[in-house]
């Protein structure tokens, strides 16, 4: 009888990590990176803030009129059932203040933004008036304080309006602005090197042999690392050579905060970055129990952390999205994640699956007649198929140790929103 060795058809198989073992390691793996620079307001997006911001002054700074209309005291107010007529004292536009105190039974014109007069809290909607010559006369249906933008009433002097690890949004960007402040210190810029591998692998421009393909991977990884808070380093494409890989790896290991490769991880004999790497730093070859994106490397060279991810595109996606983007939220501190909450879909159709791996499939996920999400798949779901990446907004995660889904099942999907 022939002796077969374990595969990767074989969920018994020793040495296979769950996936939510692997997530949890590489977690405990990774330390936030130090080191901080001071940018101008409209280079801070997308950046992680180091400290948190107090405001420095009251938003809005003066109590200001939210319509256009007449400002006045609420003392003078008419009674319920009764009218009353003010005078016209004067006018206040957005930075044309009104500058004396008026007088009982007075009123000013005022529009939309102009700091309210001295000794006036409310303000009447012009609409609401009924005006002769410089005498306005309203009803009783007004209340103190109507139509008034109160100081402060955004932020107030003193309060922390942005923590510390946040990743700043476009609103997050004009507030600053709204409080004068010009420049945010934030984290440096995470250094990644990406590298393709394989003798079989051209850059878009070339022509490939034969027996070569176009490399698609680094492009992938080069956009889902196109981010603000991203430097990258090119290393290419590299031969299976494991003194190449060797070489490569720890030159820029000093560079680098993180290096991250694809392909060479399995048992093929052209899978040179294990031979090459278990001489080198503490790499761990993981076989994840997840598909796709079964071997996996992960470890540190030097004081890289090393991500060797697996060949196949959407296995390298697919492991990138999962496993490696947390881990470099995690160096850049980010608090709070613009990546949007797993949540739950039906099943449009029936999924096959074997409990013992996470399977992670592509899925189109909308919004049925009654507002029920739902999900289905982008059709064949091969790791190679990159397709089936491109076509999808959404992983469906069937978990370990979930078996075959059917129609109409209730299924955990990750939607891509915020993930690019
Ligand atoms: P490997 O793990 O190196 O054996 O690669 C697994 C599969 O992914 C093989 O079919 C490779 O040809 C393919 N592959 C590896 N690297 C790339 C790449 N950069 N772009 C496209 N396909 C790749
Ligand atoms: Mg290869």
């Amino acid at each position: 009888m022939i002796q077969t060795q374990p595969n990767c058809a074989d969920l018994s198989e020793t040495g296979l990590i769950h996936f939510t073992a692997a997530k949890a390691k590489i977690l405990s793996g990774i330390q936030v990176i130090a080191g901080h620079q001071c940018v101008p307001i409209e280079q801070a997006r997308g950046r992680t803030l180091i400290s948190a911001i107090s405001a420095p002054i009251d938003v809005p700074a003066h109590s200001n009129s939210a319509v256009d209309g007449y400002a006045l005291r609420s003392a003078d107010l008419p009674m319920d059932g009764s009218s009353a007529g003010f005078a016209v004292a004067g006018s206040a536009s957005a930075g044309n203040p009104f500058n004396r105190t008026i007088s009982p039974g007075q009123c000013i014109r005022i529009m939309t933004g102009a700091a309210l007069p001295a000794g006036c809290d409310t303000v009447i909607m012009q609409e609401r008036v009924e005006r002769s010559g410089d005498v306005i006369l309203l009803d009783a249906s007004h209340r103190k304080g109507q139509n008034v933008r109160q100081a402060g009433e955004d932020m107030r002097h003193g309060e922390i309006v942005l923590s510390s690890g946040r990743l700043l949004t476009p609103p997050d960007i004009g507030l600053c602005a709204s409080l004068g402040i010009a420049e945010l210190t934030v984290r440096r810029k995470l250094r990644i090197a990406i590298a393709s591998t394989g003798d079989e692998i051209y850059d878009t421009g070339s022509i490939p042999c034969a027996s070569g393909i176009y490399d698609s991977n680094r492009y992938s990884l080069l956009a889902a690392l196109d981010r603000p808070d991203i430097e990258v380093i090119d290393l290419g494409i590299l031969r299976d050579q494991p003194e190449l890989l060797l070489d490569t790896f720890n030159g820029i290991a000093d560079h680098a905060d993180v290096i991250i490769s694809s392909g060479g991880v399995s048992v093929g004999d052209a899978d040179h970055i294990k031979t090459a790497l278990q001489t080198s730093g503490n790499i761990d070859f993981w076989k994840v129990a997840i598909k796709p994106g079964r071997p996996m490397a992960f470890g540190n060279i030097g004081n890289a952390a090393f991500f060797g991810l697996p060949g196949n595109p959407v296995a390298v996606l697919v492991t990138f999205y999962l496993l490696v983007l947390p881990a470099l939220e995690k160096m850049l501190s980010i608090t709070d994640s613009p990546i949007a909450p797993m949540m739950k879909a039906r099943a449009l159709q029936a999924i096959r699956k074997r409990p013992g791996r996470t399977q992670v499939q592509r899925g189109i996920l909308q919004c049925n007649e009654q507002r029920e999400w739902t999900v289905k798949t982008t059709g064949k779901q091969g790791s190679g198929i990159l397709r089936s990446m491109s076509l999808a907004n959404a992983f469906i995660i069937l978990p370990h140790h979930s078996a075959s889904v059917r129609e109409g099942d209730w299924v955990d999907v990750q939607p891509f929103a915020g993930l690019w």
